[in-house]
C-alpha cells in the first residue's frame, strides 16, 4: 500500500467507531498468516485479538480456504427463498447437534448484530402469535449485543450512548451488572434486583437477553454461573424467553464450548456469530426451540417475518461447516486450557502493578484493567514496535489470541503487555 493509499483511507473510509475528521492511525495489513498479520512494510506482528473473537483457528488455514475454494467452483451464492443448497443443510445438521439439543430450528443471517435483531423479533413474534402484549426486554447493564437499533436498545446505556438516541430507542429493563466474579464465592444478593424486575415485569416481558457467563464490549467481565443458573430458573418461572447471545463466548473461548454450559443451561434462543466461520467472513446463525419456531409458525403472520438476501451465503456456509468440523475434530479443549493457565501465570500477578485495577482470566481471555484509559494511538504504536496486535479499548488492556498460538507467541502477548504499564506516557490522565 502507498502513502497514498493511506491518505485516501484516512480521508474517506470510516473504521470502526472513529472521527472522521480526527482518525486514530490505521496500519496497513496486507496479509495474514497462522497467527501472524504482515504489515505492508514487511513486519510481522502476533496477534492477540482474533479479530475482535473470530479467527480461532488462525489465519489463511488450508482446510478453510479449500472449502471456500471448493464451494466457488460450485457456486458462490444463491438466493436462499425457495432454495436451498448442501452447505446450508451440512452447516445447519452441524449446529443443531453441537447445541443443547432444545434448539432445533436455525435462521442463518449476516451479522452478529443481525442474529440479535432477528432473536429479539423471533421472541416479540411468539407472544404476539400466543395473544399476549410483551413487548420488552430485560437485560444486564454493561451488556453488549451490536450496534442496530433493537440491538443498541440492550446495550449498556451509558457505553452504547442511549441519550443520543433518546425519543427513537425503545426503551428496556435494565437490572445491574453481576457483581459476583466468575471465581467467586457466590453471593445470593447479586441476583436479588434481577429476581424483583422479572417478578415486577414478568408480564410485559418478551424475553432476557444477555451474554453468558462474559461481558464482552461492555466491560470484559466475567460472573458467577450460578447468576446464569437463576436467570434459566427465574425465566422458567415467570414464563419469560432467554435469549443467550454467545456471538463473542460461542466455539470455546470460554474453556466450554457454550459458555451457557459453565451453568448447565440452555436458552430458548442462541444467537451464534464471529468465530462460526473461523473468522473468515460473516455470517451468523439465531437457533431456537421447536416450541418456539412453531408457535411463531401459527402465529398471525404464518411465518416468521425476515428474509436477507445474503441468507444462507453457500460461500459463508461451506466455511463455517469447515471451521466447525475443524473445531471438533481438534484440540480446542487443551488448546484453551493451556492458554489459560498461561494467562494465568503471566497476567494475574501484574494485578500488584500500580497501574493495574484488576487481572482476570476466563478460558482463552486475558484482561489488564488499567486504572487511567489508555492513550490509543500511542498504545496501539507501542504494540506494533513490539511486534504485537493489541487494540485496547479505554481501561481494558485485553489477548483473546487464536487457539493455535504456541507458548512463545503468546509470552511476546504478555509481555508487551507487562511492558506497557510501566509507560506512564501510554495512559490518558484520570
Ligand atoms: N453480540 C456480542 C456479544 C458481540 O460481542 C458482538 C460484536 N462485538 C455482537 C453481538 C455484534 O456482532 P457484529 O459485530 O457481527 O454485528
Amino acid at each position: 500500500m502507498t502513502s497514498d493509499d493511506l491518505a485516501f483511507d484516512r480521508d474517506h473510509i470510516w473504521h470502526p467507531y472513529t472521527s472522521m475528521s480526527e482518525p486514530l492511525p490505521c496500519y496497513p495489513v496486507v496479509g495474514a498468516q497462522g497467527v501472524h498479520l504482515q504489515l505492508a512494510d514487511g513486519r510481522q506482528l502476533v496477534d492477540g485479538m482474533s479479530s475482535w473473537w473470530a479467527a480461532i483457528h488462525g489465519y489463511n488455514h488450508p482446510r478453510l480456504n479449500q472449502a471456500l475454494q471448493q464451494q466457488m467452483a460450485q457456486m458462490s451464492h444463491v438466493m436462499f427463498g425457495g432454495i436451498t443448497h448442501p452447505s446450508a443443510v451440512a452447516l445447519c445438521r452441524r449446529l443443531v447437534a453441537m447445541t443443547p439439543a432444545p434448539l432445533e430450528c436455525v435462521f442463518l443471517a449476516d451479522s452478529g448484530s443481525v442474529a440479535v435483531e432477528v432473536a429479539m423479533k423471533m421472541a416479540l413474534q411468539y407472544w404476539q402469535a400466543r395473544g399476549e402484549r410483551r413487548q420488552r426486554f430485560l437485560t444486564l447493564r454493561r451488556g453488549y449485543h451490536g450496534d442496530t437499533f433493537s440491538a443498541m436498545s440492550v446495550c449498556d446505556p451509558d457505553n452504547s450512548m442511549h441519550s443520543l438516541w433518546q425519543g427513537y430507542l425503545p426503551t428496556h429493563l435494565f437490572a445491574p451488572a453481576p457483581q459476583c466474579g466468575f471465581d467467586d464465592c457466590w453471593d445470593e444478593q447479586d441476583i436479588a434486583e434481577f429476581a424483583a424486575q422479572i417478578a415486577t415485569h414478568a408480564g410485559s416481558l418478551a424475553a432476557v437477553i444477555l451474554e453468558p457467563i462474559v461481558q464482552g464490549a461492555g466491560g470484559m467481565r466475567f460472573y458467577h454461573p450460578d447468576y446464569l443458573q437463576q436467570v434459566r430458573a427465574l425465566c422458567d418461572r415467570y414464563q419469560v424467553l432467554l435469549i443467550a447471545d454467545e456471538i463473542a463466548t460461542g466455539f470455546g473461548r470460554t474453556g466450554k464450548l457454550f459458555a451457557c454450559d459453565h451453568a448447565g443451561i440452555a436458552p430458548d434462543i442462541l444467537c451464534l456469530g464471529k468465530a462460526l466461520t473461523g473468522g473468515t467472513m460473516t455470517l451468523s446463525a439465531t437457533l431456537t426451540t421447536r416450541e418456539v419456531a412453531n408457535t411463531i409458525s401459527n402465529g398471525a403472520a404464518r411465518c416468521f417475518m425476515h428474509g436477507p438476501t445474503f441468507m444462507g451465503n453457500p460461500l459463508a456456509c461451506a466455511v463455517a461447516d469447515a471451521s466447525l468440523a475443524l473445531l471438533q475434530e481438534g484440540d480446542w479443549q487443551t488448546q484453551v486450557a493451556t492458554i489459560e493457565q498461561q494467562l494465568r501465570t503471566a497476567l494475574l500477578p501484574l494485578a500488584a502493578h500500580p497501574q493495574v485495577a484488576d487481572a482476570r482470566v476466563l478460558g482463552a481471555i486475558g484482561v489488564i484493567e488499567s486504572r487511567q484509559p489508555v492513550n490509543m494511538a500511542a498504545i496501539q504504536r507501542f504494540f506494533v514496535e513490539h511486534g504485537v496486535w493489541i487494540r485496547p479499548f479505554g481501561k481494558l488492556i485485553y489477548l483473546m489470541p487464536p487457539y493455535v498460538i504456541t507458548s512463545q507467541q503468546l509470552s511476546q502477548l504478555t509481555e508487551a503487555i507487562k511492558a506497557a504499564l510501566d509507560h506512564a506516557e501510554l495512559f490518558l490522565p484520570g
